[in-house]
């Protein structure tokens, strides 16, 4: 099935994601994310921001929710892509399953974040996992800072990593953090053979 995407389309609901972001309750020890889950013809089959309907809400599950509970069957998600304001978690400490899993067992096979976990609560890695899993993952570098401000309370303490690690609940510096080089789309084809557009990532 041929999807509607473009970086004109990306740049749009990955903004849409940003914008969810902002309704988050605040929080002093979770990121404020928001997601956008959009189906082949553009229409939105789900939509959802941290913490919105319960505190151990991730805004990915609460989009995955809605669209399941609207009726998204595996095929429809397979040609939709989830846009999330940061990348989706490989681990997490509110509930077993992490929003990496969840994307890659609904069927979706196409994601658009706005930049990569640091690892502060826990360590990323969403992305490597759900393209391990066959999921295209992009990154539009250029909206990363709008999607960080909403969390600038949170990514201060990056700032000081070492005075952090003594009590066991600071982030713990990584110095192999991947870093998202702002560079310059790629057009390529993904493993399901759509056209999808991917930023240099390391
Ligand atoms: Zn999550």
């Amino acid at each position: 099935m041929a999807q509607l995407t473009s970086p004109e389309a990306d740049r749009h609901w990955l903004l849409e994601a940003i914008g969810l972001s902002r309704q988050c309750p605040p929080s002093a020890t979770a990121f404020s994310v928001g997601a956008v889950l959009v189906g082949p013809d553009g229409t939105v089959l789900g939509y959802g921001y941290s913490r919105e309907l319960d505190p151990a809400d991730h805004a990915e599950e609460v989009a995955l929710a809605r669209a399941a509970s609207a009726g998204a069957d595996p095929g429809l998600l397979a040609g939709s892509t989830l846009y999330s304001s940061l990348e989706p978690c490989a681990a997490r400490a509110s509930r077993p399953v992490p929003c990496a899993d969840l994307i890659v067992s609904s069927g979706i096979r196409r994601v658009v974040i706005a930049w990569r976990e640091p690892p502060i609560f826990v360590p990323g890695g969403g992305a490597v996992r759900m393209r391990r899993a066959g999921v295209a993952v992009a990154v539009v570098p250029e909206l990363a800072a709008a999607a960080k401000a909403i969390n600038a309370h949170l990514l201060a303490d990056l700032a000081v990593p070492a005075a952090r690690q003594h009590d066991g609940r600071g982030p713990r510096w990584c110095p192999d953090w991947p870093v998202i080089r702002s560079g310059t789309h790629t057009s390529v084809t993904s493993l399901t053979g759509w056209p999808v557009t991917v930023a240099t990532v390391r």
